[in-house]
């Protein structure tokens, strides 16, 4: 996705030669216009997929699921990181290691709000290791329901996410695939459409 592409260009800090910041766009501020055409964009990549949901983690992910739901027209519910006194029953549950934070987390999210037998689509906004979407994997299959795409803002490929979720045969659909970070360049996979 161009739009995307540019933006990280502009914006994107390569923090080493494996961590990337877009706090400017994405991870603290959240800029709206590219919410919304990103929202368009895994629409259009899904549109085929008759999805029922959206499955997302927070904080970072509600941004860009939100946007995807309204232009899909399906509701979408955000995985928790932290137990709260209000979501205790009817759990399920998944442990994650967070690669920017090195720590886990268990993850959890409500079997009210995602039903047996419902089409999911799973977005985040990186994908690295693929801890997070193997997670909320784990927690859409947990409910019943089945995982129809994996959906992702910006995919780092050269780390083995992408890989591990193809192996266990999910469709994977990343709008910006980051093939090389370097303190003063970053460069994109080529990706013929
Ligand atoms: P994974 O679970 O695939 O290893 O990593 C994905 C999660 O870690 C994402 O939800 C994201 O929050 C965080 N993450 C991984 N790599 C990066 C990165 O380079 N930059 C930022 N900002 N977050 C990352």
């Amino acid at each position: 996705m161009k739009q995307l592409e540019d933006k990280i260009r502009e914006k994107g800090r390569a923090l080493s030669d494996q961590v990337l910041k877009v706090d400017a766009f994405l991870n603290h501020q959240v800029d709206p216009a590219l919410m919304q055409a990103i929202g368009k964009e895994f629409a259009e990549r899904f549109k085929d997929a008759q999805i029922d949901r959206i499955v997302t983690l927070e904080s970072s992910g509600i941004a860009p699921a939100m946007m995807a739901a309204l232009e899909m027209g399906v509701p979408f519910v955000f995985a928790r990181k932290r137990k709260s006194l209000t979501l205790q029953d009817d759990l399920v549950e998944a442990d994650v290691y967070s690669f920017t934070k090195q720590e886990t987390n268990r993850i959890s999210l409500s079997r009210r709000f995602v039903l047996p037998g419902e089409r999911v689509l799973v977005i985040d906004d990186f994908l690295a290791n693929g801890e997070a979407a193997l997670g909320l994997t784990q927690l859409v299959e947990a409910a019943g329901a089945e995982v129809s795409g994996v959906g992702i803002v910006i995919e780092k490929s050269f780390q083995p996410g992408r890989d591990k979720l193809i192996e266990r045969g999910y469709r994977v659909e990343s709008l910006a695939r980051v093939a090389k970070l370097e303190k003063d360049h970053i460069s994109f996979v080529e990706v013929v459409r």
